[in-house]
């Protein structure tokens, strides 16, 4: 049975996406009079893109944070100077959005005598940190881990070292990876022989090649994988 669980943040604890829709959106009425909703999908396509690129680490965070907006206003033919304040701007919104899924906090409670829980995140340090104390989840856990702050980004390894390193090197089999993403969770915790849990809220079909062990369709499911009811 499992010792320690590592729980991804956004999309598997917060509802990141609705809370980034909402930054972006709030964005937009400040910086872009004659918006449209079209414009959403064009940002996320292009933020995916960029995000991606930064975890793989080819490009430095502060990059990510200017070209992705830069690339937005280009293709939307608004003017690129904008460019840096609007991408503060949406941080600072995001900062304080911390929408938590409604099974969230009660399997926290359920789960956190039981096991060692460390948060585990891709995230930016002045982001994550604000929204973890504003969601009260911080008391779960007996570890948090942010890419930002160690310099390793989930799948690499080293992302994983260093968490096994702060929970005390427990043994691998004990220990259960939990995320939404399969590029970085899931990826992430097979490559480190770990077992993995998918968190596929959306039911989106898997078509990678990282096979998760379980696929749970909310948080409140977790606690069937960890048998707790
Ligand atoms: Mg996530």
């Amino acid at each position: 049975m499992y010792t320690h669980i590592l729980l991804d943040l956004d999309n598997t604890l917060l509802d990141f996406d609705t809370s980034a829709e909402l930054s972006l959106m709030q964005t937009f009425d400040e910086f872009l009079p004659k918006w449209s909703l079209d414009y959403l999908p064009i940002y996320q396509e292009i933020n995916l893109l960029y995000w991606k690129k930064m975890e793989a680490g080819e490009i430095p965070k502060e990059k990510l944070r200017l070209v992705r907006f830069e690339a937005f206003l280009k293709e939307v033919q608004a003017d690129p100077s904008k460019a840096q304040d609007m991408g503060q701007h949406y941080l600072q919104q995001l900062a304080n959005k911390t929408l938590l899924y409604a099974q969230t906090t009660h399997v926290l409670q359920h789960i956190a005598p039981h096991f060692q829980l460390a948060l585990v995140t891709n995230g930016f340090e002045e982001v994550q940190v604000p929204r973890l104390e504003k969601a009260q989840l911080l008391p779960y856990f007996d570890q948090v881990v942010i890419s930002d702050v160690i310099g390793h980004y989930k799948p690499a390894s080293q992302f994983f070292d260093h968490t096994f390193e702060v929970l005390g090197a427990p043994e691998k089999k004990g220990v259960l990876m939990v995320g939404d993403s399969l590029s970085s969770d899931i990826q992430g915790g097979n490559n480190y022989d770990l077992d993995t849990c998918w968190a596929n809220f959306t039911k989106k079909k898997n078509e990678s090649e990282h096979i998760p062990n379980y696929e749970i369709h909310s948080i409140g499911q977790l606690l069937e994988v960890l048998e707790m009811e």
